[in-house]
């Protein structure tokens, strides 16, 4: 049996037929960039995630950047998050001229641990990038006291995350500004590179659009140094497709994640092995990925035995940022945060994709465990 970590050619089979003809409109019109179809896309995404402003863009890393852009945030500036996620997030403050000051993880849930957020504050903090890692949101309400305390604005990075809750409320309107991805492979994703900068403040919206095309309004004037951050009308033609069976996908991802658990209880897997969790104030975690511990001496071993039996997996993210080499000079070393180093080491996801059936899961539980044997 195979067992792909994701089969995006399966998902597109089933869509096929309502996207060709999408595509097919976006030819006709030769209208690719902005345009009518990043306005209904916009309004779709707005709607799906309750916030007022919206804007398209070319990325999630994009995304992340204009936020700070925007807010003026660069040298001299010290912007907080974790450590334990993809380099966009530490990127972005990096390319924006600030510097990140990393905070250690929950290990419970892999995001930021409010509680450490606050003991970085210092006089130069101007922002909190709190990332939605896994698909499940972050501790937002001890986050958004000390933003409001200490008069931070609030950037979350919710590529992973599209529709994910925190106590019954959408991830991306909680903070000041929500970033998403559209990625392949994320939960909701285009055919190429995408992104969204949506906002709870209403008044955001001209703003961001006027970076999004280099500070440019009216045509050929610019008030502000943006950038091209522009989405294309085909990937968000694509999208307002693909959005339509977002709440599916991730139903069956969260079944998916459902079933691993029983079936690894019913495995006798040995307690070694540590399952997703999701904190008390999760009313969604939308399963992006379905990431395991293994003991971290024997995880390369499990990750080339499951290869070895075609099984689809993969290591995210085997070096924190703090110990990336392009952030040495900022002078984080080993130990700094133990417990983003210790998930770098121990950390499996396995195949939770919303096409995944029971028998391939089944598999995928056996290999696992008995490597572990
Ligand atoms: C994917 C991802 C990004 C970047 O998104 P792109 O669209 O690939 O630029 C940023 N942060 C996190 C946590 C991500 O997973």
């Amino acid at each position: 049996m195979q067992v792909p970590l994701l089969d995006l050619k399966a998902q597109y089979a089933s869509l096929r037929d309502e996207i060709l003809p999408v595509i097919g409109e976006v030819c006709d019109s030769q209208y690719f960039i902005l345009g009518p179809k990043v306005v209904e896309f916009e309004r779709l995404v707005g709607e799906y995630c309750s916030v007022p402003a919206a804007c398209g863009v070319s990325s999630g890393s994009d995304a992340l950047l204009m936020c700070l852009m925007v807010e003026g945030i660069g040298a001299g500036d010290e912007v907080i998050t974790s450590p334990y996620t993809f380099f966009a997030t530490g990127g972005a403050i990096w390319r924006a001229g600030a510097k990140p000051v990393f905070v250690d993880i929950d290990p419970a849930t892999y995001n930021i641990d409010p509680a450490l957020a606050e003991q970085a504050v210092t006089s130069a903090t101007k922002a909190i990038i709190p990332v939605h890692l896994y698909g499940q949101s972050a501790d937002m309400d001890p986050l958004l006291a000390i933003a409001r305390k200490h008069g931070l604005v609030v950037i979350e990075d919710a590529a992973q995350a599209i529709g994910a809750e925190y106590k019954g409320r959408r991830v991306g309107g909680l903070g000041d500004y929500g970033c998403y991805s559209f990625f392949p492979s994320k939960n909701l994703g285009g055919f190429g590179d995408g992104g969204m900068v949506v906002s709870r403040h209403a008044d955001r919206a001209e703003t961001l659009a006027t970076f999004r095309n280099h500070g440019m309004a009216p045509a050929y004037y610019h008030m502000c140094v943006g950038g091209n951050f522009r989405l294309d009308a085909l990937q968000a033609a694509i999208l307002s497709v693909k959005l339509r069976h977002l709440d599916k996908w991730t139903a069956n991802r969260q079944a998916n994640a459902a079933a691993y658990a029983e079936l690894f209880a019913a495995s006798g897997a040995p307690e070694s092995v540590v399952l997703p969790q999701t904190a008390k104030y999760t009313t969604s975690h939308v399963c992006n990925q379905y990431v395991v511990r293994v003991p971290a001496a024997k995880r390369q071993h499990v990750w080339d035995g499951l290869k070895e039996a075609d099984v689809g997996c993969n290591v995210y993210y085997p070096v924190p940022l703090h110990l990336q080499e392009c952030f040495s000079q900022i002078g984080y070393g080993e130990g700094d945060f133990p417990e983003s180093e210790k998930a770098a080491r121990e950390t499996l996801a396995l195949p939770v994709f919303p096409e995944l059936t029971r028998e391939q899961q089944q598999f995928v539980v056996d290999t696992l465990v008995g490597l572990l044997r």
